[in-house]
């Protein structure tokens, strides 16, 4: 079957841009990302980009540190000798099992992974070879299960999103749970036909942004609203930008399809245009069409997020302590801070120890989404919770920890891990830093969020820029909209560590604070050159690093002679540093330059000398210039490369 180039580029997982300079160089003739490739090439591809992946992993084996073990080690031993902080080792280790005590020997397992995880290689001595071996026999390996889809609700204002959600809700009274009162806790649970569900309950991407940008990605699945009547509005192709940037598939629903000026074609043709394509249409993106007013569709739309959710192979174990993420927090009366944790791996039960951004807790209650009170919830399970000891924030990691000193030691280096970040400036991206960066090999990819006045400069800025990629960065602009630049987009900005350029428009004054709390650059400019230019020259500074010019060495013309078969040949004095034959040289009499150029030799008592030091004679020829007066000066020069 034949596939485009991105979609090609999306299975691989690798950028566009890379691909199409990759088939570049393999002679294939591509134009762009659109251009489509046969299944031969599309074979040929793949094999290559294996075999470059086996290498990569063969040097990283390389890299690989090894250690040798002669004992089990109990967490705080391991944390010595793998020389890794020890908070950092008491979270990997919390993930993979329970852990009772910071001195308690170690299971092998988990002593294995942590080494894995840190790119180390452990060797054990022959007598923990054997120990390890009867210990095994006892380990019983927990079977991973399939995990429920999580998925967020985009789009445009009024396109239909909250009445959606409610729909779904609403389709999930089943006559089982009727007794219970659904309550608003960030997130619901929908049982559908066996099939299980999690919706997060505030549509549109800000929020799913606002977790993101804190490094976690909550949302499996996105369902992107599109009104029948209104089509693709700027918050639609936002939203489609956000979800990309977050990897995360898209399946559309084109809402309204009740109404009478509903035009469910024009809708599918405008979101070709954003590489949406329906099955019907010739492509592979996944479209329902619905009412959430008359409830039309939301079966069919349901059986759509199995669908994909089954092509995610989501996977969770449900025998691990839990991993979550908080979506959203208030403060009760009578309660104290609650706070909705999304379960998304593991399990977590009344009584459980927890750490959560920088505060830390035990788990004294535990509600579902039907106000039921709970012991036990495992994977893709939203609960609210009491027992921190602050409030912690929208989008903080939730992780279950074997006690409280546990949790202890963790947010006390936490903390101090803050305090040492806020000394350190944040490492984000700017364009003057862009050239230091990519020469650390930090930057692959120049992320730009790109916000312009009207669409035709949009157009402008987007087809001048992506071109400006290069063999070591990729310019990518993950969203172009029109409009002052605002909150939502220095949100995406630093999820995706993102510049963000506005040509012509504003700053919205919120946007302004945030962008300086997120250390996030906003650039904006009134001349389209200067922006193009401000990109390239930044871009360039890596491509071509500037040269500067050094004086090796300066000679000074005493006497003339004039040699047969040979020319003038100038008796020169060095009264500065080295000359050399390598060297360019440079004529000067007083200021005026006489000869520039590299065609000369250096001779000693008639011989070919290459170098000669300051303090000593030599005589100088050069082939093409012989007009020497004494007091000229020789400078010999070279350049250096500088960085800026
Ligand atoms: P949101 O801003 O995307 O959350 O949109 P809402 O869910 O608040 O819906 C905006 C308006 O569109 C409301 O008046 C809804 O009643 C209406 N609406 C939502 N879905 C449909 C639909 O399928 N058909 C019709 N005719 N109206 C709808």
């Amino acid at each position: 079957m034949k596939k485009r180039v991105y979609e090609v580029a999306e299975d691989l997982k690798i950028p566009a841009k890379s691909l199409i300079s990759f088939l570049t160089k393999e002679g294939i003739d591509v134009k762009n990302h659109m251009s489509t490739l046969d299944e031969e090439t599309i074979e040929i591809i793949k094999e290559a980009i294996a075999e470059e992946k086996k290498k990569a992993k063969e040097i990283e084996k390389e890299e690989k540190k090894v250690f040798i073990l002669d004992k089990l080690p109990s967490l705080k031993e391991l944390s010595e000798k793998l020389n890794l902080p020890l908070s950092k080792v008491m979270q990997q280790a919390s993930k993979l099992g329970q852990i009772k005590s910071i001195d308690r020997e170690l299971p092998w397992e988990i002593v294995d992974k942590i080494s894995q995880q840190n790119n180390i290689d452990i060797s054990l001595s022959g007598n923990l070879k054997k120990v390890i071996k009867t210990k095994k026999d006892r380990i019983i390996e927990h079977p991973l299960s399939v995990k429920s889809p999580v998925i967020t609700i985009v789009g445009h204002v009024d396109h239909g999103k909250t009445t959606l959600l409610d729909v779904i809700r609403k389709s999930n009274i089943t006559k089982k749970e009727a007794g219970g009162i659904t309550q608003h806790i960030g997130a619901y649970v929908v049982n559908l036909k066996g099939n299980r569900f999690v919706f997060i309950d505030t549509p549109g991407h800000e929020a799913f942004t606002t977790i993101r940008a804190r490094g976690v990605k909550a949302t499996d699945i996105v369902v992107l609203v599109v009104a029948a009547d209104d089509g693709v509005m700027p918050q639609t192709v936002e939203a489609i930008n956000h979800a990309r940037a977050a990897n995360v598939p898209i399946i559309v629903a084109i809402n309204k399809i009740d109404k009478a000026n509903a035009n469910v074609d024009k809708v599918k043709k405008e979101l070709s245009k954003y590489q949406l394509v329906s099955e019907d249409w010739g492509g592979d993106t996944l479209v329902a069409e619905i009412s959430a007013l008359q409830k039309k569709g939301i079966v069919e739309l349901l059986e759509l997020i199995s669908l994909q959710a089954e092509m995610l192979e989501l996977k969770a174990n449900p025998e691990l302590p839990a991993t979550g993420v908080v979506i959203e927090t208030k403060l009760d009366k009578g309660r104290g801070i609650l706070a909705t944790v999304l379960i998304q791996d593991g399990h977590l039960k009344i009584g459980d120890y927890f750490v959560v951004g920088k505060a830390y807790g035990k788990v004294r209650s535990m509600m579902d989404d039907m106000g039921k009170h709970l012991a036990y919830a495992g994977p893709s399970t939203p609960v609210e919770i009491t027992g921190f000891n602050k409030m912690p924030s929208a989008g903080d990691i939730f992780q279950v920890v074997a006690s409280d000193h546990f949790a202890k030691i963790i947010i006390g280096e936490r903390e101090l891990e803050e305090k040492r970040k806020e000394k350190k400036e944040e490492e984000r991206v700017s364009l003057d830093r862009l050239f230091e960066e990519m020469k650390k090999g930090k930057i692959k990819e120049l992320n730009i969020i790109l916000k312009a006045d009207t669409q035709g400069s949009l157009d402008a800025l987007q087809e001048t820029l992506s071109p400006l990629s290069n063999e070591e960065v990729e310019v990518k602009i993950i969203h172009g909209g029109i409009g002052t630049i605002s909150e939502t987009d220095i949100m995406l900005a630093s999820a995706s560590n993102a510049l963000v350029i506005g040509f012509n428009v504003a700053v919205d004054q919120n946007a302004q604070k945030l962008a300086k709390n997120e250390k996030i650059e906003i650039r904006t400019y009134n001349i389209i050159y200067d922006l193009i230019d401000e990109v390239k020259a930044a871009l360039k500074g890596y491509l071509k690093p500037q040269l500067e010019e050094v004086t090796n060495g300066i000679a000074e013309v005493r006497e003339i002679f004039k040699i047969p078969r040979i020319g003038v040949v100038a008796g020169c004095y060095v009264t500065e540093g080295k000359i050399s034959t390598k060297d360019s040289i440079r004529v000067l009499r007083k200021e005026e330059k006489l000869y520039d150029g590299k065609d000369f030799s250096i001779k000693r008592f008639k011989e070919d000398v290459k170098e000669v030091s300051s303090g000593y004679e030599c005589g100088i020829h050069i082939d093409k210039f012989d007009d020497f007066q004494v007091q000229d000066r020789i400078i010999f020069y070279n350049f250096k490369e500088v960085t800026k």
